[in-house]
């Protein structure tokens, strides 16, 4: 599986890094608030996990599923919900926990999402952001690192549903796509 790897952009050891930097300034942001954490299936589970250690408040987690990819390597702009957030977030702050925005669609739905269920407030917490991708205007309001306009896995991202566990975020070979 490493092998497939071309080169590391972000290591083990700056994801862990960035979490940290993240978890700070959520932590302070949302001071006596008690949020819903809601993390977005399947690529935002690694990033999900580090992060909330790094938040010192009273937090709930939750998650909800929506895709838009479909296995291949470009958004299809069509967006499909596949789980709801099961926790009544009527009234709540909301942060969404994202593995990472291109288009910035599947984040414009999301947040349409949550105003229709009300909540007190919503943010976006992602770990990669794309801006180059952009299709929508749509802003996320803590980020981990900026990437340049590249398919990147691991650390939760996958390339039909494989490198998902890499500890790391690089970007394949790309006799790995033809194959
Ligand atoms: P958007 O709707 O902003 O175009 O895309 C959001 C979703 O597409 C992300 O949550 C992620 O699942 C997937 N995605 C976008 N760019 C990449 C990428 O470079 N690598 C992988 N593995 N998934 C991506
Ligand atoms: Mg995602
Ligand atoms: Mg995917």
């Amino acid at each position: 599986m490493n092998n497939d790897i071309e080169r590391v952009l972000f290591s083990q050891e700056d994801i862990q890094e960035a979490c940290r930097r993240l978890g700070a300034q959520i932590s302070r942001d949302y001071e006596g608030k008690k949020p819903v954490v809601v993390g977005v299936l399947k690529g935002a589970i690694l990033f999900m996990v580090d992060l909330i250690k790094e938040m010192d408040i009273m937090t709930e987690v939750d998650f909800l599923d929506v895709s838009s990819y479909h296995g291949g390597v470009a958004s299809t702009g069509s967006i499909t919900l596949n789980r709801e957030i099961e926790t009544d977030i009527s009234g709540r702050h909301v942060i969404i926990v994202e593995d990472i925005i291109d288009t910035g669609l599947t984040l414009q739905y999301m947040l349409n999402y949550l105003n229709a269920h009300h909540v007190a407030s919503a943010k976006v917490c992602t770990l990669l952001d794309k801006p180059e991708g952009r299709k929508v205007t749509a802003k996320a309001d803590y980020v981990g690192f900026n990437v340049p306009n590249e398919f990147v896995v691991g650390y939760g991202l996958d390339y039909q549903e494989f490198y998902r566990n890499l500890p790391y975020v690089g970007v394949l070979k790309p006799d790995v796509y033809s194959e």
